[in-house]
Formats: structure tokens, sequence, C-alpha cells
């Protein structure tokens, strides 16, 4: 068993019932076990004129490979309306592998730890609420420092 942590994202059509959905579903994948939700937070989108996101980070442990894992998250997003149009568009869910044991992944399909983890407080601070306090990436990267260099602005703990 690996533990993964996914991060979950929607913005559209009743983001918090998407990401229930989600998570129920996540919990239903073969070989995974759901350990752990973060509270629910919402945002400004990054993207200007967008409808605002709900996201959570969930843990999961796995026998999945990583690319198992990422078509299983794929499959979860379909299933639940994802249309893929323009990148960073709006979206019913949007299921990203953050960190996938301590292990470095860099293939054409799948990057881990998520490129952009560290710059994202929609990412970082529901991770830390399922996380020790002194967790470090493989990298070393402890992510106390992640977190005070991404300040808590623009974010809403529902
Ligand atoms: P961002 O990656 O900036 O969060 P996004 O989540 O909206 O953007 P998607 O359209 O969901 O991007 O995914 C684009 C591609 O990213 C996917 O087809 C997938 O192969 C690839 N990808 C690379 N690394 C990961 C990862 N760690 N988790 C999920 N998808 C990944
Ligand atoms: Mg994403
Ligand atoms: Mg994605």
């Amino acid at each position: 068993m690996v533990r993964v942590y996914i991060g979950l994202g929607s913005n559209l059509a009743d983001p918090q019932q998407q990401l229930r959905s989600a998570l129920e579903a996540l919990g239903r994948l073969p070989g995974c076990t759901l350990v752990g939700v973060s509270a629910f937070y919402a945002s400004d989108s990054l993207s200007p004129g967008q409808p605002r996101y709900t996201n959570a980070v969930a843990a999961l442990d796995t026998t999945l490979a990583p690319l198992e894992l990422l078509d299983a998250l794929q499959a979860i997003e379909a299933d639940q309306g994802r249309e893929r149009k323009a990148r960073w568009g709006p979206r019913t869910l949007d299921l990203d592998i953050l960190l996938y044991g301590d292990q470095v992944i860099e293939e054409p399909r799948l990057v881990v730890p998520h490129y952009h983890l560290h710059a994202r407080p929609f990412v970082l601070y529901p991770l830390a609420e399922l996380v020790p306090a002194d967790f470090r990436l493989a990298d070393q990267r402890a992510l106390s420092d992640l977190l005070a260099d991404c300040p808590f602005v623009g974010l809403e703990r529902l």
C-alpha cells in the first residue's frame, strides 16, 4: 500500500456535491482505501471570468500503480461530466495526483509531485490538514516552508 494525496477541484454544477460524489467514487476504487479528507475550501479562479472553485484534498492508500491510479481518476472525472476543452477551463471535476508516496515521477502523462503544488494555497492548506506538522516532500522541502511562502490569501475554509 502506498499513501497518496489527491487534489479535488470543481467550479461547475454544484461543486460541493461534485466533490462529495468524487470522494465516494475514490472510496470505491479497487485496491484503494480512503483514509482522510480535508475540509472544503472556496477560492476565486486563477483564470478570470470563471465561477469560484471548491477544492479539497483526500488521502488514499492504494495498491494501484501511478498510471493505473491516473486512469482511474480520469474515469471518475469523465463519469462526472468533465469535458476537456481549453486547459484550465471551468470543470465539473478535476482530480490531480499531488503526491504518490515519496516517489518522483516524470512521465509524459504524469508528473509527481504535482508541478504546481508549492504555489497553490487551495492545495497546500488542505494537504496540511492530513499530514504531520513536520511533513516533507520527497525532495525534502518542508510543507511548513511551502506554507510560509504561500499566504492564505483569497481562500475561504467552508
Ligand atoms: P493543472 O495540471 O495545472 O492542475 P489541470 O488539472 O486542469 O491543470 P488537466 O486538464 O486535468 O489539467 O490534465 C492535463 C493532463 O495533465 C492530464 O491529461 C494528465 O495526463 C496530466 N498530468 C500530469 N501530471 C499529473 C498529475 N500529477 N495528476 C493529474 N494529471 C496529471
Ligand atoms: Mg488541476
Ligand atoms: Mg487535472
